[in-house]
C-alpha cells in the first residue's frame, strides 16, 4: 500500500521508516518547492504531485501549515485523511476555538482580536497577563507575543500594528497558572474505532517542547477517563480519521484543551521505544483503513517511557547508547537555532529507574541545550 504524506520534515520520515517494516511505501509533498520527495534522502522523485495522489492509497500531513491550493487538490480525490475540514481546524486557532465551542470543551478564556485597539478591553475582560496568538503559521512558540502588564500594553500595540489582523486575526488568551502540560495522542480508524495512548506528560522551555514523560506522572483513572471522554468528544465531533494530538493544561482536576495537532506529534516519540505500536504505524494504519494496533506500554503498567528532545545542537555523543533502555531518532538536518534535530527515547521499569537513566543521559549531553533535565530527572528519580 501507498501514502503520500505532505511535508517532508522529521514526521514524514518516521512515518516512512515504521510504514517500510509493514510494505507500505511513503513518498513526502515538499510544499516549498511543490516536489514529490524520498522522505528521508530527500532527494527529488520522478512525477508531479498529481501523478503522486493517483499513485497513493491515502494522502495525509505532517504539518497542518499546508497550503490551502495544495489541501484542496488533496482533497478533492477524495482520499485526504485526516479531511481537509480538520487539517484547516489544526492550523487556524479561529476556527480551533469555534470547534471547542461547538462541542462544549472547555479551553482556555480567550477574546478573538482583528484591530490592535481592541487590546485594552481584552486586558478588561481577561486580566493583564495574556499569551497573544497568531491565529495562524504558529509552531513552537513561534506567532505568539505575552503581556506581562498593562503597563507594558503601548509597547505591545506598536509592536502588532504592522499584522494585517482582518486577514489573520489574533487569539488573545489568559495567560493560565496550569498545574502542568498534558497530552493525549490517540487514533480513530476508518469504521470509527478509537484508541488512544496513555497520557503523557509534557516540559516546555521557551514555548517549545523539551522533554515528555508516558505516563504522565499521579495520572489516576479519573484523569485519565476525562481525557478519553475530550478525545472522543473530539474525533467523533470532527469525524477525524488518523492520529490526533490534544494538548491540556491541567489546573487541578479540570483540563483545558489548548491546542489540536491533527498529526502524529512530538509528545507521541515515546510510543516508538514505549508502546506496542507507534504513533506513526498506528497513523498509516489509520488512514489506509487497516486495524489499530495496542497502545499500551510495552513491558506492561508500570512501564515508563521518556523523550528528550535535542534542540538546535549535534554534540551529543553516541557513547549515550551505552545506557541500557536508550534509543537515538536523528533526523539528518543541519544545525540551526532552536530547531529539533532528533529525539532520544528512554524507556525503564519505573519512575525511579527513568530518573537515574536520565541523569545518566544528562552526562552526554551539554547543559545549555537540555535545560529540563536536570531536574526532571531528579523529580523522577525521586518517585517511590
Ligand atoms: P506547538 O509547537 O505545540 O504547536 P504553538 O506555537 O502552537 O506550539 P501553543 O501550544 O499554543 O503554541 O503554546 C506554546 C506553549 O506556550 C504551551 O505549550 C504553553 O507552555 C504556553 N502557553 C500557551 N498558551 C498558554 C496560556 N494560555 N497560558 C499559559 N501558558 C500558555
Ligand atoms: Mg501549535
Ligand atoms: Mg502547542
Amino acid at each position: 500500500m501507498q501514502v503520500l504524506v505532505y511535508g517532508a520534515g522529521q514526521l514524514a520520515q518516521m512515518m516512512y521508516l515504521d510504514g517500510a517494516a509493514l510494505g507500505i511505501d511513503v513518498r513526502a509533498v515538499d510544499v516549498n518547492s511543490n516536489t514529490v520527495v524520498h522522505p528521508v534522502s530527500k532527494a527529488r522523485l520522478d512525477g508531479t504531485i498529481a501523478q503522486a495522489i493517483d499513485w497513493a492509497d491515502a494522502l495525509t500531513v505532517e504539518f497542518e501549515h499546508v497550503p490551502e491550493d495544495l489541501l484542496e487538490q488533496a482533497e478533492a480525490s477524495g482520499k485526504l485523511l485526516p479531511g481537509m475540514a480538520s487539517v484547516l481546524i489544526g492550523a487556524d486557532r479561529v476556527r480551533e476555538k469555534q470547534l471547542l465551542s461547538r462541542l462544549d470543551i472547555p479551553n482556555c478564556p480567550y477574546q478573538i482580536v482583528t484591530n490592535v485597539d481592541q487590546l485594552p478591553d481584552c486586558v478588561q475582560q481577561l486580566g493583564e497577563r495574556l499569551i497573544i496568538k497568531a491565529s495562524r503559521d504558529g509552531y513552537d512558540g513561534y506567532g505568539q507575543w505575552r503581556l506581562n502588564k498593562a503597563e507594558e500594553l503601548p509597547q505591545l500595540q506598536q509592536q502588532l500594528a504592522g499584522l494585517d489582523l482582518e486577514k489573520v486575526p489574533l487569539v488573545v488568551e489568559k495567560m493560565l497558572n496550569f498545574d502542568r502540560e498534558l497530552s493525549l495522542i490517540g487514533a480513530r480508524s476508518r469504521n470509527g474505532e478509537v484508541m488512544v495512548y496513555p497520557l503523557a506528560e509534557n516540559l516546555h522551555h521557551q514555548g517549545q517542547l523539551h522533554v515528555s514523560v508516558a505516563p504522565a506522572t499521579a495520572s489516576n483513572e479519573a484523569l485519565t477517563a476525562r481525557a478519553q471522554e475530550i478525545f472522543t468528544r473530539l474525533v467523533e465531533g470532527m469525524d477525524y480519521v488518523g492520529v490526533l494530538a490534544v494538548e491540556l493544561f491541567q489546573c487541578g482536576e479540570t483540563l483545558l484543551v489548548n491546542e489540536l495537532a491533527p498529526r502524529v506529534h512530538n509528545s507521541g516519540h515515546w510510543t516508538q521505544a514505549g508502546a506496542h505500536t507507534s504513533q506513526f504505524e498506528n497513523h498509516l494504519r489509520a488512514v489506509l483503513g487497516l486495524s489499530l494496533g495496542a497502545t499500551g506500554n510495552i513491558g506492561g503498567d508500570a512501564a515508563v517511557s521518556a523523550m528528550v528532545n535535542i534542540i538546535g545542537c549535534d554534540d551529543h555523543q553516541l557513547a549515550l547508547l551505552s545506557i541500557p533502555g536508550v534509543h537515538l531518532n536523528w533526523y539528518g538536518k543541519s544545525v540551526r537555532h532552536k530547531r529539533k534535530m532528533g529525539h532520544i527515547n528512554v524507556t525503564a521499569e519505573s519512575y525511579q529507574a527513568l530518573g537515574n537513566k536520565l541523569q545518566r543521559l544528562s552526562g552526554y549531553l551539554s547543559t545549555t541545550h537540555f535545560p529540563c533535565l536536570p531536574d526532571e530527572s531528579q523529580r523522577l528519580a525521586n518517585i517511590r
